[in-house]
C-alpha cells in the first residue's frame, strides 16, 4: 500500500456550525466505508459538513488560512468604519443645527 502523508487531524476547514471540522472515518455501514474526511466536530446534532480528505487539495488549505485572515481583517475595518460612521453622523447633526441656528438669526 502506498503510503500517503497524514492528513491534519485538525484542519482550518470550518463547518457549518462555525467549528473546527475535525478527522473522521465513515462507518461501516456507509458505501465509502473507512473512507476518511473532515467533519463537523459535534458528533450528536452537528451539521452534515464533509469534505473527503482523499479530494482534498492541500494546496487550498493555505488558501483558506489567507482568505480567513482576510475576512478578519475586513470584519475590524467594517467595525472601525461603523464607529467612525456614528463620529460623522454627531457632526452632520452638529452642522444641521448650526445652520438651523444661523438661519433664524438672519430672519
Ligand atoms: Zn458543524
Amino acid at each position: 500500500m502506498a503510503s500517503s502523508p497524514s492528513p491534519p487531524k485538525n484542519s482550518s476547514l470550518f463547518c457549518k456550525c462555525k467549528k473546527t471540522a475535525v478527522l473522521r472515518e465513515e462507518a461501516p455501514q456507509r458505501v465509502n466505508y473507512r473512507r476518511r474526511y473532515w467533519g463537523c466536530a459535534t458528533i450528536e446534532g452537528g451539521c452534515d459538513f464533509k469534505v473527503w480528505v482523499d479530494m482534498y487539495n492541500y494546496k487550498t488549505q493555505s488558501v483558506i488560512e489567507e482568505l480567513w485572515d482576510e475576512k478578519e481583517g475586513l470584519k475590524k475595518q467594517v467595525e472601525d468604519l461603523s464607529k467612525s460612521y456614528v463620529v460623522v453622523e454627531k457632526q452632520k447633526t452638529s452642522l444641521v443645527e448650526y445652520v438651523r441656528y444661523l438661519k433664524n438669526r438672519m430672519n
